[in-house]
Parts: structure tokens; C-alpha cells; sequence
């Protein structure tokens, strides 16, 4: 894993022309909305890696 995950969408307009921002690390503009951004790993949640409960069907 040498390179980070590149963002298909813009968050902000939802285009997809996004390049490398300049910026640094994880930084990427959006050419449609003219918009700068970055992208963070925040850590793993508290809950961890169970399964989510979407069904609630169980008694
Ligand atoms: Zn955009």
C-alpha cells in the first residue's frame, strides 16, 4: 500500500475531474467547483468490526 486511495466523487458538487492538490498529502481539487479538500484517516472506530445490526428482526 505505497499510495492512498484516490476519492472518486467531489464531496462538495459530486463531479468527478478531481486532481492531486499541491496541497499535500491527501489534498485534492475539484476542477468543476474550483474546491479544495483533504482527506483525513481519522482512526478505527471504538466499535470495531462487528456487524451491523441493520436487519432488527432479532427478539
Ligand atoms: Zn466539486
Amino acid at each position: 500500500m505505497s499510495e492512498r486511495a484516490a476519492p472518486f466523487y467531489c464531496p462538495y458538487c459530486g463531479d468527478e475531474d478531481l486532481r492531486p492538490s499541491e496541497q499535500g498529502h491527501g489534498a485534492w481539487e475539484c476542477a468543476a467547483c474550483n474546491r479544495a479538500f483533504q482527506l483525513k484517516f481519522l482512526g478505527l472506530l471504538a466499535r470495531g468490526l462487528q456487524p451491523n445490526d441493520a436487519g432488527g428482526d432479532e427478539i
